[in-house]
């Protein structure tokens, strides 16, 4: 089946199409990189990272193909798309560094006896992606997969197959023949992929929705799974927050930055209610001085559409909901005056003042450009009220004392918080990402994220058995 792709900021114009992979395909796909898999294990690491480290390069060289690619299937921002693919190199070579770094054998060979540690690859690892950050999502499976051994199938979302698929050919070009493979389709392609026998690792990023099939697809399967689902992050401004022109703008951009489609974007602001008004009168100038909609290729737009008509039907769906139940509803930033925003998925980004917890717009993640913004009296309060619910990615505290907002922070149920910044800006590739609660499980990122990607294997010799050793009665405990 042919699956066409249009720009959400014309949609009018196709970006382009690709051909969906059927059961027998991916059977396929699966069998050639069980294939290369056996190859590239034997490659020394050292070789599988130079590898990687030129892969890196070579996506750097095309950056600007990428991004462009990206920016129109995505509807983010050209300026975003141009990180998002700079980050991706960023994380092939990290990978190559730590992987040559943690991957060499360990063991001893002592009084204790003999041991050996090593990390082995799954085998063939299946990513399966989002669209809203494609680049990055699929690198920090693919680098730590690859320098530890594994072959990998990927399957990116229907949404952005091109810019991806252009980085995987970069990537793949001079390693062996079905290492790095691409197979496109949506939820019927990823059940073939993900209950195949031949398949060793998952690795899925995207909603919880299809975080539930994923899983239990994978659990039937006995295939063990990393899972990154979607949060609801919160973010606390206390009343001595230090909120220079700089704080807001970068509160703004931390909401509706790619229109609020991040996964860690702020999703709710907990104001303390002394600071509510010169906050909202603070952020609507913050906006309108960075937050400009319109066509992600055009200078000086921050924020483009979003990436369907049926995203854009739900987040105005669930503003209008909030506004029926009494809450006010303002919005934000400026249009680009060459941007006609009917031929596109266009929603223009609110606050929602007056908005009750139980809203559906403050207790499900909304995956928009709307931000509700909460007053709160005490930080006991404003904490019970951002761990609630069923998620836990991220979370921030601003506040001038740092201390203060550091312990605020260790608070939120979360698998990661930042003080006085949050989303991008707050990102650390050596740090562990991922959440907690139904926020998913297994981590990216840092060391952790690259021990998803093997299994220590240990050979023992005990010393009690070798010649002259002190033996053990045949049943008995080492050290009872
Ligand atoms: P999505 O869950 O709709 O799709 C993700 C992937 O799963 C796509 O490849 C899609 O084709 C596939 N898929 C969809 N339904 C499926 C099903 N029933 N069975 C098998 N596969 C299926 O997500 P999306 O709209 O692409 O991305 C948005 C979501 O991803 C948000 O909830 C966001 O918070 C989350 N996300 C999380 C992280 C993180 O690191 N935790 C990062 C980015 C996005």
């Amino acid at each position: 089946m042919r699956i066409e792709r249009e720009n959400p900021a014309r949609t009018d114009e196709l970006v382009g199409a690709v051909e969906s992979s059927d059961a027998v395909a991916v059977d396929e796909v699966v069998a050639r990189a069980r294939a290369a898999q056996a190859q590239w294990v034997a490659v020394p690491v050292d070789k599988r990272a130079a590898l990687l480290r030129e892969a890196s390069a070579r996506v750097r060289e095309h950056l600007e193909e990428i991004a462009t690619l990206t920016a129109r299937e995505t509807g983010k921002v050209l300026a975003d798309s141009r990180g998002e693919a700079g980050f991706a190199a960023t994380v092939l070579g990290f990978y190559a560094d730590r992987g040559e770094a943690l991957l060499t054998p360990g063991g001893y060979d002592d009084v204790r006896g003999r041991m050996s540690v090593r990390h082995r690859p799954y085998g063939v690892v299946a990513a399966i992606t989002p669209w809203n950050a494609p680049l990055i999502l699929t690198t920090l499976k693919l680098a730590p997969a690859l320098v530890s051994g594994n072959a990998v199938v990927v399957k990116p979302s229907p949404f952005a197959p091109f810019g991806i698929g252009r980085l995987l050919e970069l990537v793949g070009r001079d390693l062996p023949a079905g290492l790095v493979q691409v197979v496109h389709g949506g939820a019927e392609t990823a059940t073939a992929l993900v209950s195949h026998p031949g398949v060793d690792r998952v690795a899925f990023t995207g909603g919880e929705s299809a975080g539930r099939a994923i899983a239990s697809l994978a659990g039937r399967a006995l295939t063990p799974s990393v899972l990154e689902l979607g949060g609801n992050d919160a973010a606390l401004l206390l009343d001595d927050a230090a909120l220079d022109d700089a704080a807001l703008e970068r509160l703004v951009m931390a909401a509706f930055a790619t229109s609020g489609q991040v996964c860690m974007a702020i999703k709710r602001l907990y104001v303390h209610r002394s600071r509510l008004d010169e906050v909202v009168a603070g952020l609507e100038s913050a906006a309108a001085r960075v937050l400009r909609t319109g066509d992600p290729l055009h200078d000086g737009v921050s924020m483009g559409p979003v990436v369907s008509g049926d995203s854009a039907a739900r987040v105005t769906g669930l503003v209008e909901e909030a506004r029926a139940a009494g809450a006010e509803v303002r919005e934000l930033g400026t249009v680009d005056p060459a941007t006609d925003l009917s031929r596109g998925y266009f929603v223009r980004p609110t606050l929602v003042l007056g908005a009750g917890d139980a809203s559906r717009i403050v207790a499900e993640e909304q995956f928009g450009p709307t931000l509700p913004v909460l007053a709160f009296d005490e930080v006991d309060e404003a904490v019970a009220r951002a761990n609630a619910g069923d998620l836990g990615l991220g979370g921030s505290v601003w506040s001038a004392d740092e201390d203060r907002a550091f312990a605020v922070a260790a608070r939120l149920d979360a698998g990661f918080a930042f003080v006085n910044t949050h989303n991008r800006t707050g990102m650390a590739l050596h740090a562990p990402f991922g959440g907690v609660k139904r926020s998913g499980w297994g981590r990216e990122y840092g060391d952790d994220g690259l021990w998803e990607y093997v299994q220590p294997c240990v050979v023992h010799a005990p010393a009690a058995f070798r010649a002259g050793g002190a033996g053990l009665a045949a049943n008995a405990y080492p050290g009872s």
